[in-house]
């Protein structure tokens, strides 16, 4: 149909994130891949060059349905071969929290997965450290039907996309900046995991461009 418009995105008008994906307040251009449903932006707290998140562009809680959505496997799928084939192998995570303006969420209550170039296994380290967190395996795309509505911890060294194997914890209590802390630990950043304090803009600018470009380039690759 000739006047058919997609629907608008669902947007929570107090949500930074929200307000970002409609192109406001987006000041270091952050955003460097968009599909239908999903987009992919740098951190703007990344410690590590390469740091992304993906983001469904209607508001929700937590990632858990969409790791049951083929489209956003789909979009997964280009998002992270392009963070590999720039930066090296990715990691994904997820604190997924099961209401709004919960302390898991790191401060975003805008849904998201971390994918970020790590050279060390977050995932053993995670379940190493904190072995009071009860880890359990689980596939990515069993997360809702095991996270039960709880608030979760997911982590997962190799991203294979819906077939993904990684660690599940269920959170009695909600934790602050988890992965963040962990991974500024044992990359020597332990003084500057708070981002609030330490937004490391010049990283994170300088990845969104990288990446840009490296997307653009497979795209045209894909079409020729
Ligand atoms: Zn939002
Ligand atoms: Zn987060």
């Amino acid at each position: 149909m000739s006047n058919y418009r997609a629907p608008e995105p669902r947007h929570e008008p107090t949500c930074r994130f929200c307000a970002l994906l409609a192109g406001k307040n987006d000041t270091f251009d952050s955003v460097w891949l968009r599909g239908e449903h999903f987009q992919a932006m740098v951190s703007i707290g990344a410690l590590i060059p390469g740091w992304t998140l993906l983001v469904p562009r209607d508001h929700a809680t937590n990632m858990s349905d969409a790791y049951e959505r083929s489209e956003f496997w789909e979009f997964a799928g280009a998002a992270a071969e392009t963070v590999e084939s720039t930066y090296g192998q990715v990691t994904l995570f997820e604190h997924g929290p099961s209401h709004s303006a919960s302390l898991t969420g790191c401060g975003v209550d805008h849904a998201h997965t971390h994918l970020v170039p790590l050279r060390f296994s977050l995932e053993a380290l995670a379940r190493l450290e904190e072995p009071e967190l009860r880890w359990e395996d689980c596939r990515v795309d069993e997360v809702r039907a095991r996270a039960n509505g709880c608030e979760y911890l997911y982590v997962a060294s190799d991203f294979n996309g819906s077939s993904t194997q990684g660690s599940l914890a269920r959170l009695e209590q909600p934790t602050s900046q988890f992965f963040r802390k962990l991974i500024a630990r044992q990359t020597g950043l332990a003084a500057s995991w708070d981002y609030k304090l330490f937004p490391m803009l010049e990283v994170s600018s300088g990845s969104a461009a990288r990446l840009r470009a490296q997307a653009g380039a497979t795209e045209l690759e894909s079409a020729a």
